[in-house]
């Protein structure tokens, strides 16, 4: 039985391990299908304190992921099945792995990228639709590409993808941008980046080759158009993991874990969350570490406590 589990290798998960490592707690990180969770998908983290130069979201990771090792963390790959939090020790399910029992949880499963629910927009995922720039830019050099949405995300995807492509639209449905003004600007500063503002995508048009154009409505004229494509970037945010919780834990209408303001603690004694899993105000690679590094003190004191109060009965 383990003392403490973590769930997700972001940096709330990773940064939680170190902590958690350095108190002699041995915690087991299990890591999904995405280790390092987003950042191991964007280019250069410019904003995380400490790398006055910036450095490459994957190597940040790499070296939390280190950290966490030297003190002795243990990795192990597998998809969570389910988690029965009704009775003590806590029980995992972990694909490959069996059943694995706990005394306490950490919970920094993140969030995944959010699809737009269309018409042959599923079917077309690696065949022109993506929502990972950083992964599949590289395919679209000197072609035509959509991104939608129009928040930070798709600010950033848009900028980054001109260093492929030879032109990128920004579909959004709105005429407003949701967008911080400094991801704007430097947006609208890209010659490479024309904008179809208020327009809604209704259908991925595809040919045996895969996308060929996104199908929107312009909702000023209300009339439908076709706009004429080799890729489909889909930059319009996330959805929390939870699901394998089954409902176990208070969230919210969307499914972020709900914790106890000004903490980490879940609506069950022992079981923690930290990072985007809970976060539907911040969302940054900082403030996930930051939440990471709550939830293994709040960790280490539930444990702490637990021991004192089993040291009192047997005593
Ligand atoms: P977001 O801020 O929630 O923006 C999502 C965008 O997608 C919105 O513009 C939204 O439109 C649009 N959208 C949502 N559902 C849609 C649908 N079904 N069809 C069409 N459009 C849809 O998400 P985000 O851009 O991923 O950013 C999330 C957080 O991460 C933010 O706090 C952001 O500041 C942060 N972030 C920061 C950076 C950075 O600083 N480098 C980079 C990326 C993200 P509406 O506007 O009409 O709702």
């Amino acid at each position: 039985m383990y003392k403490a589990i973590i769930i997700g290798t972001g940096p709330a998960g990773l940064t939680a391990a170190i902590y958690l490592a350095r108190a002699n707690l041995n915690p087991l990180i299990i890591e999904g299908p995405q280790p390092g969770g987003q950042l191991t998908t964007t280019t250069e983290v410019e904003n995380f304190p400490g790398f006055p130069d910036g450095i490459m979201g994957p190597e940040l990771m790499d070296n939390m992921r280190k950290q966490a090792e030297r003190f002795g963390a243990e990795f192990r790959t597998g998809w969570v099945n389910s988690v029965d939090t009704s009775k003590r020790p806590f029980t995992l399910v972990v694909e490959g792995h069996g059943e694995l029992q706990t005394e306490s949880l950490i919970l920094s499963t993140g969030a995944s990228a959010k699809y737009l629910g269309i018409p042959g927009e599923q079917e077309n995922i690696g065949r022109g639709v993506s929502t990972c720039a950083t992964c599949d830019g590289f395919f679209f050099r000197n072609k035509k590409i959509i991104v939608v949405g129009g928040g930070d995300s798709a600010m950033e995807e848009a900028h980054f993808l001109t260093r492929f492509a030879s032109e990128v639209v920004l579909v959004h449905r709105r005429s407003e941008l949701r967008a911080s003004r400094i991801m704007q600007d430097r947006a609208r500063n890209n010659a490479k980046i024309t904008w179809s503002l208020n327009h809604t995508p209704l259908e991925v048009l595809a040919g045996e080759r895969g996308v060929t154009g996104l199908k929107v409505r312009n909702n000023e004229s209300g009339e439908d158009e076709i706009i004429a494509t080799d890729g489909i970037f889909i930059a319009i945010g996330h959805t929390p993991n939870t699901k394998f919780l089954q409902d176990q834990l208070p969230t919210d209408e969307q499914g972020y874990l709900l914790v106890k303001p000004g903490t980490t603690e879940t609506g069950i004694p022992g079981i923690f969350a930290c990072g985007d899993v809970q976060d539907t105000r911040y969302k940054q690679a900082i403030s996930a570490a930051g939440t990471g590094c709550m939830a293994a003190l709040d960790c280490e004191r539930y444990l702490e406590a637990a021991e004192d109060a089993a040291a009192t009965v047997t005593a």
